[in-house]
């Protein structure tokens, strides 16, 4: 199958069978685009779509999203995962803000300058916002690609993914490649599926390697297992006599770098160590000490074992109210802050058990 018969038959699937209304095909600036392609970049469309319009009724442009604060850009961002991004956002408005006047830079390479954007990304803002003659590679594209040649290999591997670049570049036609770059994205999301493709009805079966020799299944090539670590760590839930929580602000690099957390203890877990930590790291002295069964939180490197503690605060002879990186929060009267996914849940969780106990 030649280039032109590979995009042309993409294209004409793509005119009946695409996507046409997500909402950022709608009003499609290189700024919507943006946002979308970098939520999409580890989440599913269904969740993105609401973190997305949310997203952009409150930061309708680059301007807005350049002069807000950092935690209302991480508040939006709870639950969606890999915070980087969202700080990548924050700090890449600033930059076109002060350096690009506010415009969105049309160059590849510029824009591939900017934090937390890749080359595929550049690729993907410069072709659907503005018909770019650029080819993308996004996870979509990998699968559909290592199919249709039946590619051996691990697609994160240099040479394979040199390939596939080469592939790429020469299936992306001249012309129409706004619509070429949303069809094979969409081909890939909605038809040429990581389980369960529907070949029958993929308008590339006919001449997909892997179709015909009855071998899709093998492809992609998985990434090669590594162990990953288990790390532990106790978060202490300690709550003063109006219930509010004792919560503190993570440094700005890092994991979960600018996000509010619970005080990490770096103790024994039994009552009377993390007791003496408490006392000695936060000046609080607390009691009624409960452990709690721990939960696991998986990064891309390790894996975290929270053991969650709950316990209440008798006596506070610290400064902590005047240190702007900590705070006693209210969970029961939420604000515009950023917070992991587990201590959001340890949160919503502490918020449960006193509701319950107020009824
Ligand atoms: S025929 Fe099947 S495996 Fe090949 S590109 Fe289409 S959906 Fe993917």
């Amino acid at each position: 199958m030649n280039p032109a018969s590979f995009s042309s038959a993409l294209l004409k699937w793509h005119d009946k069978h695409g996507r046409h209304d997500l909402p950022w095909q709608q009003n499609k600036t290189a700024y919507r685009i943006w946002i979308s392609e970098i939520m999409l970049q580890q989440t599913q469309v269904a969740t993105v779509i609401s973190y997305y319009n949310n997203f952009m009724a409150r930061f309708p442009d680059l301007t807005a999203l350049a002069n807000a604060k950092l935690d209302e850009v991480l508040h939006l961002w709870t639950g969606l995962g890999y915070y980087a991004r969202a700080r990548n956002l924050h700090r890449t408005a600033q930059i076109i803000v002060n350096d690009f006047n506010g415009h969105f830079p049309d160059k590849l390479e510029a824009v591939i300058a900017l934090p937390g954007i890749g080359r595929s990304t550049a690729a993907a803002i410069l072709a659907l916002s503005d018909n770019q003659h650029h080819a993308i590679l996004d996870g979509n594209v990998k699968r559909v690609l290592t199919r249709f040649y039946a590619i051996e290999g691990w697609p994160g591997k240099k040479q394979v993914e040199q390939l596939l670049w080469q592939h790429a570049e020469r299936l992306t036609p001249k012309k129409k490649t706004a619509q070429y770059t949303q069809a094979i994205m969409d081909l890939g999301a909605t038809i040429c599926k990581r389980s369960k493709p529907e070949c029958t009805t993929c308008p590339l079966h006919v001449h997909c390697l892997a179709h015909k020799t009855d071998t899709v299944s093998h492809y992609p090539f998985a990434k090669p297992k590594k162990n990953i670590p288990v790390r532990s760590t106790i978060m202490l839930l300690l709550r003063d006599s109006d219930n509010k929580v004792f919560l503190q602000q993570r440094p700005p690099a890092g994991i979960w770098g600018g996000l509010w957390s619970l005080p990490e203890a770096d103790c024994k877990p039994v009552s009377r160590s993390v007791s003496q930590w408490s006392q000695q790291q936060l000046s609080l002295q607390i009691d009624n000490i409960v452990f709690e069964k721990s939960l696991r939180h998986t990064f891309s490197h390790f894996h975290l074992d929270i053991t969650p503690v709950y316990a209440s605060v008798i006596a506070n002879t610290s400064s902590v109210m005047e240190q702007t990186e900590s705070v006693w929060y209210n969970t029961c009267e939420p604000d515009a802050r950023g917070f992991a996914a587990p201590v959001k849940k340890l949160l919503d969780t502490h918020n449960e058990v006193i509701a319950g106990a107020i009824i």
